[in-house]
């Protein structure tokens, strides 16, 4: 059996209408809350979390979406 591949370059670009997401979550239980742009909101979550079950580990985290776009099609082997 033989195989083709395919090569190409490919580039990552942060999404621009969308900024770095971040949300906190509970380490004893696993809740977590809705991600925000604004790392207070995340936090403050945190602390009525805290409040309210007197949970004491958490974790803020950040993500951020991308998008990849071919830059190079480079070579297809048997195109004509
Ligand atoms: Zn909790």
């Amino acid at each position: 059996m033989r195989a083709r591949y395919r090569f190409a370059k490919w580039t990552l670009s942060a999404t621009p209408a969308m900024a770095v997401r971040r949300f906190g979550k509970c380490l004893t239980c696993g809740e977590r809350s809705a991600d925000t742009a604004d790392a207070d909101n995340a936090q403050v979550w945190c602390l009525k979390h805290a409040g309210l079950t007197h949970h004491s580990g958490y974790e803020l985290s950040a993500f951020q979406y991308f998008d990849a776009t071919m830059t190079d099609p480079g070579i297809e082997p048997h195109a004509s």
